[in-house]
């Protein structure tokens, strides 16, 4: 007999039918003659309980039934005598498929800090609050996917391993096969690639950004979904080494239409984790930020504001002056802190913000310069609790422009002929951002650590299991 997922017996009606239901117990109390065994399987945050009569069962059977345990159980499903849950099922015979020691087993009934569950992340799904981050990621996933396909957007894969360095030189990891031990040199001494796998310096993506234009430059619009990587050293709660980003990059939208995309895009995510996963968005509500839901629907109730940097700087300098204190400083030119940011969106505008028009020299080279000669047309869009949760743009569509920006930052484009190709023919106007998916998963979960939202996190000094 197939078993029963846990999600489809608890709605149930058939009382007196016969079910068969596999999982992991959470938690076994009860007396000499009855337990009472609770048994989750990952389908929902919800455990379904076992009625178990002690006098039917072998003494030696139950005391393997311990927290962790994995069991198969077939009996009758009946409506709950108890408070708590509408069913529940009469056991009439229980495998156990894997004990649980519970001298060893670290995951007993009492809450772990998620500092403690980090260091055992090999055991983080069979917790209740990672079955609900993870099912929720889930959904988050499939909401992105639903929502680019509706609007005629397609998938667009681009390459993990990539030898252009123009951006976020620095930041990234090398790919090589080269022996380490016995790296050839030139006669400068530096290192020469041309024996290298790939003939030539390669390291791991930070972004499908580039690649993404190609795309959009035949198909209209595309969007991004997979990993990115970054060495940056920052050890906060909102970065990690290896994370997923979706970048969708549309021919013919000015920076306007991004915006507009950009809002209805988190709106439709968040309207989705609330209609589709809200057990699991009540539960981490009640356990860790009373004002989660509260803030999802604020977003969703909101138009966003929209501002130019140069308000933003205008705002936080008065605030400064008003005696409010930062971290750091506060000018027009600087790159903005997550604290900045967040003042401007939880304090001032009690409203999610969207910023445009950043200096140039903080922005990337790719940007759409504006007439001052000093901005261009980017676009942050700033979340409560996360700050930057989106960072974007119309694209600089000029070649002469695109050249000149490239040559003033000295950026090596001997390896891009084939991006400058894009402005060379047929180019047009066209947008795009880039939301970090980890960082939408921060808002929409309210956990407050990056390292708590992606199953196995790699940051600096940690990339266990
Ligand atoms: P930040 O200033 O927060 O480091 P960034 O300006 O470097 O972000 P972008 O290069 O614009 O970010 O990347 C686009 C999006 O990717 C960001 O808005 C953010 O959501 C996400 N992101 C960037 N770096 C990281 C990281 N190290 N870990 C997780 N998400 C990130
Ligand atoms: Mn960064």
């Amino acid at each position: 007999m197939n078993h029963t997922k846990v999600i489809d017996v608890l709605q149930s009606t058939q009382f007196g039918a016969e079910v068969v239901v596999k999982g992991w117990v959470r938690t076994k109390r009860g007396n000499k003659n009855v337990n009472f065994i609770a048994i989750n399987d990952g389908s929902t945050i919800k455990n379904i309980q076992l009625v178990v009569d002690v006098e039917k069962f072998d003494e030696e059977l139950l005391k393997k039934i311990t927290t962790g345990a994995a069991v198969c159980v077939k009996g009758t499903l009946v409506q709950s005598q108890g408070k708590g849950q509408s069913v529940e099922v009469l056991a009439k015979e229980i495998e156990v498929y894997g004990t649980a020691n519970p001298e060893t087993y670290p995951l007993q009934k009492k809450g772990h800090s998620l500092e403690f569950l980090r260091e055992i992340a090999h055991l983080r799904p069979r917790t209740n609050t990672f079955g609900a981050v993870f099912r929720i990621r889930h959904n988050m996933a499939m909401a992105i996917h639903t929502f680019f396909h509706q609007k005629g957007f397609f998938y667009f894969h681009t390459p993990i391993i990539t030898a252009s360095d123009c951006e976020g030189a620095g930041q990234m990891f090398q790919v090589t096969t080269k022996n380490l031990y016995d790296l050839k040199k030139d006669e400068n001494g530096s290192i020469t690639y041309d024996d290298d796998f790939f003939g030539k310096q390669a390291s791991l993506t930070v972004s499908g950004q580039l690649e993404g234009e190609l795309a959009a430059m035949g198909l209209g619009g595309i969007y991004t979904f997979g990993p990115t990587f970054r060495a940056e050293n920052s050890n906060t709660p909102r970065h990690l080494a290896e994370f997923w980003m979706i970048e969708p990059e549309i021919a013919f939208y000015d920076i306007n239409d991004n915006m507009d995309l950009a809002e209805e895009f988190i709106k439709y995510c968040v309207k989705w984790a609330l209609e589709n996963c809200r057990d699991d968005v009540q539960f981490l509500n009640d356990m860790f930020d009373k004002e989660l839901i509260a803030r999802l629907e604020g977003v969703l109730n909101q138009d966003f504001v929209r501002i130019p940097y140069g308000e933003g700087i205008r705002v936080l300098e008065e605030a400064v002056a008003n005696g409010k204190k930062f971290e750091f400083p506060v000018y027009w030119g600087v790159d903005l802190a997550s604290e900045h940011e967040r003042y401007l969106v939880e304090e001032y505008y009690k409203c999610p913000v969207i910023m445009t028009d950043y200096p140039k020299e903080i922005k990337a080279f790719y940007m759409k310069q504006n007439d001052d000669g000093k901005t261009v047309r980017a676009m942050d869009v700033l979340f409560p609790q996360i700050g930057e949760i989106i960072g974007g743009s119309e694209r600089e569509a000029d070649y002469d422009k695109l050249l000149t920006r490239i040559n003033e930052l000295n950026i090596p484009m001997k390896d891009m002929w084939w991006y400058l190709d894009t402005r060379r023919f047929g180019s047009c106007p066209h947008s795009g951002f880039g939301l970090g998916f980890e960082r939408l998963l921060l808002f929409v979960t309210g956990m407050a650590n990056i390292r708590d939202v992606i199953p196995f996190p790699r940051t600096p000094k940690n990339a266990e299991f």
